[in-house]
């Protein structure tokens, strides 16, 4: 099809257009597809990520693509999580061991907590395999993906947004009218930019050099299988991202490594020479092989929006939250802003929910991105206390970093100090490693949460380190397993799939038949979920009945996105105040008394 070069009247046509293919984009476009909305992706280059990147998969994420039906094919591809837990800090893979943290939920302490929380693991996949993941199922399900398609601006009105986009291939310019935007163009976002997003934070706090290469290094890490491998070595804590790195892609023949540089003086020339000594440091040999694939000086940011949408036009991902890697929250959370985002635009698409329901995402998900990017942040000032355990200022002084680490294995006080310090120091990084508490404990106040008078239930362990499942309005529906026709299935396989659920017990048939009136007269799907003996789904276990904070004959009102949207704790007095109260906390989530149909 030819075009004129420079078009500004719009020449395509969608409900959703989406800017970026990464881990935003990519499951944006998913969501949207399999709830059924008319979605388009335009993305700058010819190809999806052809860098690893992102990798750490947490549980959270991995429910959404459970949701999705795209959880056993990313398990198939990726690393599994029994091979992602021993976080080791060293003097290089060859020499000194520090100590080792477990992590992510691979200690035997923990590992009960993670699986009370889930039905999903952990994973470690990097955006070279979730991305065409992701992008192909969105493709699949009626997405249309203009690659070489770069984002250059955009306008909305009433009835919608105009974008204009450029051609990469042939230079033309056109635009692109649809009905909503989203800017999933990551941290040098022009989306977010054009909008005039406000940001909070330093901005660039430090330069990170990252070298992928191969070269089969199994014989120092397969008898300690980890993710992550951490060096204190002279001017490591120096800039990057608090120590040396050396980062598994793929056990264990590829990696990434990461070195730290002065972003005011600008990154080094990375020659194959300046890598391999690096490299050679990091592995403590020159005894081993290894092919330079990439090389990319990388910007360590602590930027957050504190506003992330305008009108029609929303952004997700690294657009609106720039970190550093620590914690590994970059695309779970970019994932989880656009599981946020998308129902919410199917329903306002459809006609289903006021567009003000649209409004609930910034509410919701700025304060997302203000938390992570400051975790993300202390996690590289909390590595520090490692090298503040050896007591030495500063690693450039080799002569007094060799003195510690030798002191390390002397016996006497001066020994027993550092080592006393420097397993403190290492289990401190639990608020890296094992965050479970802050990938898990959202809890969202908005128009789209209607709150049951109660105050919500205190943490009673640290909430940073410890998910606490709880069903207050705001929070998501726990996990547990429950039974179909004595088949074990997760109370999430129940929810989701870009439909509210309505669960009650026995003594609740008046929510059943009140959700079943609603979604006949409006159209709006609800699923009732009843769950006891005699009920489709029954709970053998009794967790479920722990778990549920309200009566066999109560209720919850659970969204597309797992969250819980309003509950009542008891049974209706009558089927007439069932229908009454499903009503109002229905049409208060969507913003709109629907019409009957
Ligand atoms: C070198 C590097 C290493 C990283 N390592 C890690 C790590 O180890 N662990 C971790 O958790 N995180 C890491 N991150 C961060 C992680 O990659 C991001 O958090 C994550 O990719 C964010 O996803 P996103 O979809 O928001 O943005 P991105 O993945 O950046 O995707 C942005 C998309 O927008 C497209 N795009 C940009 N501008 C335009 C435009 N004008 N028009 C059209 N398309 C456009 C891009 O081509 C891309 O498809 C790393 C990032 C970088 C750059």
């Amino acid at each position: 099809m030819s075009r004129s070069l420079s078009s500004d009247a719009p020449s395509a046509e969608t409900d959703v257009l989406v800017v970026g293919s990464g881990p935003g984009g990519a499951a944006a476009a998913l969501f949207l597809a399999t709830y059924g909305t008319r979605t388009m992706v335009v993305t700058r280059y010819g190809h999806l990520s052809d860098t690893p990147r992102a990798h750490i998969t947490n549980q959270r994420t991995m429910e959404t693509l459970r949701d999705m039906g795209l959880e056993q094919r990313l398990m198939r591809e990726a690393t599994p999580w029994e091979w992602m837990g021993n976080t080791t800090f060293c003097t290089s893979l060859a020499g000194d061991e520090l100590g080792r943290i477990p992590s992510w939920g691979t200690d035997t302490r923990r590992h009960h907590d993670y699986e009370l929380q889930s039905p999903c693991t952990m994973l470690d996949a990097p955006q070279t395999i979730t991305e065409p993941v992701m992008m192909q199922a969105a493709q699949a399900r009626g997405a249309k993906v203009r690659f070489d398609t770069e984002y250059l601006s955009h306008t909305q009105d009433g009835s919608g947004v105009t974008t204009q986009v450029r051609d990469r291939l042939t230079g033309a310019t056109y635009g692109i009218r649809s009905k909503y935007l989203v800017g999933a163009d990551g941290a040098r976002s022009k989306v977010a930019a054009d909008l005039d997003l406000p940001f909070e934070g330093p901005g660039a706090v430090g330069g990170a050099l990252h070298i992928i290469f191969e070269a089969d290094l199994s014989r120092f890490v397969e008898y300690r299988p980890s993710v992550l491998y951490w060096m204190v070595q002279p001017g490591s804590e120096k800039e990057g991202v608090g120590l040396g790195v050396l980062r598994m892609i793929k056990p264990w023949t590829e990696w990434m490594l990461m070195w730290g540089y002065e972003v005011a003086a600008g990154p080094p020339e990375i020659t194959d020479e300046f890598a391999r000594e690096l490299a050679v440091n990091l592995v403590g040999t020159d005894d081993f092989e290894m092919r330079v694939t990439s090389r990319l000086p990388w910007t360590v940011n602590h930027h957050f929006a504190t506003t992330i949408a305008r009108d029609r036009v929303f952004c997700v991902g690294d657009a609106v939250h720039r970190h550093p890697p620590t914690n590994g929250l970059g695309s779970n959370t970019s994932i989880q802003d656009s599981y946020n985002l998308a129902w919410k635009l199917h329903h306002v698409v459809q006609g289903l929910a006021a567009p003000s329901l649209l409004d609930t995402y910034n509410t919701e998900r700025a304060p997302v991105a203000r938390q992570i990017v400051e975790r993300a942040n202390q996690s590289i000032a909390d590595t520090g206390r490692i090298v503040a355990a050896l007591d030495v200022d500063d690693t450039t002084d080799v002569g007094k970093l060799n003195r510690q680490l030798a002191l390390r294995k002397a016996p006497g006080p001066e020994g027993e100090k550092i080592r006393e310090s420097l397993r403190e120091a290492i289990a401190y990084k639990a608020y890296e490693f094992d965050a479970h508490g802050v990938e898990h404990n959202h809890r969202y106040a908005s128009a789209a949460v209607v709150p049951d008078g109660t105050a919500m239930p205190a943490f009673t362990r640290d909430p940073e380190l410890y998910a606490q499942p709880t069903t207050w309005p705001g929070a998501k529906l726990p996990h547990t397993w429950v039974t179909r026709d004595g088949h074990r299935v997760s109370t999430l396989d129940l929810a989701g799939h870009g439909t509210f659920s309505v669960w009650t017990g026995i003594g609740g048939q008046a929510w059943v038949d009140a959700a079943e009136a609603f979604s006949a007269e409006t159209g709006l799907p609800v699923v009732p979920v009843s769950v006891g003996p005699g009920q489709p789904f029954e709970d053998p276990y009794g967790t479920w009945a722990e778990l549920r904070e309200i009566s066999d004959g109560g209720v919850l009102v659970v969204r597309p996105d797992l969250y819980v949207a309003a509950r009542h704790v008891s049974a209706p007095d009558s089927a007439g105040t069932a229908a009454q109260w499903l009503r109002h906390a229905l049409t208060s989530v969507l913003g709109t008394a629907l019409d009957a149909k």
